[in-house]
């Protein structure tokens, strides 16, 4: 693709989850053009993957729906899925930016039909039920998903299988010589919002992630709740899909913890009460318990907090887990953690333990390929060295949707008067 268009008045913001749409949609309702990229097939970030969201508790699409009609609508914003940063170069005012797409192999014309999914037969992990459960090697991202658009994985790229694919589908949309692509921008600034990762739970050792299939993290927790997830909603033993009676989350599994993540991520406290409601209200008769050092549920969140701690099914043991360990045979697993108010070591058996995991920021893996300042743990500054690039929502630090669409429009505003700057 040919370089696109003069920087003057255009804005591009890399990710987008909540804050990339929300600082794209600001600056765009303003009268500036805008480019969106997101490294996945689907706008929507970590927010599409989340079974429903405080302090609504509405279901993503709530949120989602309305800012994907507001895209659709404005001719100032162009997006780009499977799309990263290669190279950034200028100024503010005058950016010149390399972007790569990778092949989705499905085009424009993919009405969604689903037919080539029926044709192909391999399986891969489900990426956005974070491996769960398995899609065909032609899928659509999930049900929701905005561009309602199929991909075909590359593991069957080159075999008969992909031919296949590409035969059951009427309207021409399967391409298996896509390739690799890059093109070039011009951009007056550019807002970083690639959110967060979850922390790595397998590092930490004594939890037996990954070994003991009845621990789960908290991100694993949204999918097996919602209705689009890999049990159509039910909460279920991932061992053999037995009924989840009793539950236990793990706070801080990472936080707070130098060996790990040092800092408080703020919002899984607030995650696991809003998750063992997701429980409550599927099984009546089933309880939870919360292992935490302390519970942070700052704000307007106190009641929600107030409100789960009253229910008596909810019990919250000031705490921090040690060892867990599963039963090959029941499938029961065991948490071990020292009771502080009776410094009572307590051994209990759950059905399923969640691991109240922290966030990292997306900019510690992927750094932005120019001069841009970071504190210790990877989150970008709000000082830069170069102005004009502009870090927007939990890239920046760990925060709610809500805090993530204030510092967007706060971004957008920035980006704004950075394309004046020339
Ligand atoms: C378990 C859990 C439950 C939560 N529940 C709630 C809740 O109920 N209510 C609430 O308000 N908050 C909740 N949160 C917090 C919420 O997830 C964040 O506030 C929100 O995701 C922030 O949006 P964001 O756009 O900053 O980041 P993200 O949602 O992470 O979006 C970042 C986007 O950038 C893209 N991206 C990443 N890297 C690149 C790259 N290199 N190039 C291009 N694109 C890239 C990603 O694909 C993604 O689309 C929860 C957090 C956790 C851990």
């Amino acid at each position: 693709m040919a370089e696109m268009q003069n920087g003057e008045r255009s804005i591009l913001v890399v990710g987008g989850g909540m804050s990339g749409l929300s600082a794209a949609l600001e600056a765009a309702e303003a009268g500036f053009q805008v480019f969106i990229v997101d490294k996945e097939a689907y706008l929507g970030g970590r927010v599409a993957r989340m079974n429903k969201y405080f302090p609504k508790l509405c279901p993503p699409n709530c949120g989602l729906e309305i800012n994907f009609r507001r895209i659709k609508n404005n001719p100032l914003i162009r997006f780009f899925t499977m799309t990263e940063v290669e190279k950034i170069t200028g100024e503010a005012g005058n950016f010149d930016v390399t972007l790569k797409v990778a092949p989705r192999y499905v085009n424009a014309k993919c009405t969604g039909c689903g037919l080539c999914a029926e044709a192909a037969t391999t399986e891969i992990a489900n990426p956005f039920n974070y491996g769960l459960d398995t899609v065909k090697a032609a899928y659509l991202p999930h049900d929701f998903a905005f561009p309602m658009r199929y991909v075909i994985a590359p593991e069957v790229i080159g075999s008969e299988e992909a031919s296949r694919i590409k035969a059951a589908c009427p309207y021409g949309a399967v391409d298996l010589e896509m390739q690799p692509a890059t093109f070039d921008l011009k951009v007056g600034a550019i807002v970083w919002a690639t959110g967060w990762e979850p922390y790595e739970a397998a590092k930490i050792a004594y939890y037996g992630f990954g070994k003991n299939k009845n621990v789960i993290t908290n991100v694993m927790m949204e999918r097996l709740a919602a209705q689009n997830g890999p049990t159509a909603g039910k909460i279920v033993r991932p061992s053999d899909g037995a009924p989840v009676n009793k539950i236990a989350f793990v706070q801080c599994a990472g936080s707070r913890d130098e060996n790990h993540l040092p800092y408080c991520s703020g919002i899984c406290c607030l995650a696991s009460l809003k998750q063992a409601t997701y429980l409550l209200e599927e099984n009546p008769a089933a309880n939870a318990t919360i292992f935490y050092i302390d519970i942070r549920a700052l704000g307007k969140y106190e009641d929600f907090y107030t409100k789960v701690q009253a229910d008596e099914r909810v019990a919250l043991i000031k705490g921090k887990a040690g060892e867990i360990t599963e039963n090959p045979e029941t499938g029961m697993v065991t948490v071990q953690v020292e009771d502080q108010a009776t410094g009572r070591i307590l051994k209990d058996e759950f059905d399923l333990v969640v691991l109240a995991t922290g966030m990292v920021p997306g900019s510690a893996s992927c750094k932005v390929p120019a001069d841009v300042a970071y504190d210790e743990h990877g989150f970008i500054l709000g000082s830069q060295p170069v102005a004009g690039i502009i870090g927007a929502g939990c890239v920046r630090r760990p925060v709610d949707v809500a805090t993530s669409v204030q510092d967007a429009t706060a971004a957008a505003l920035k980006a704004i008067q950075a394309t004046f700057r020339r």
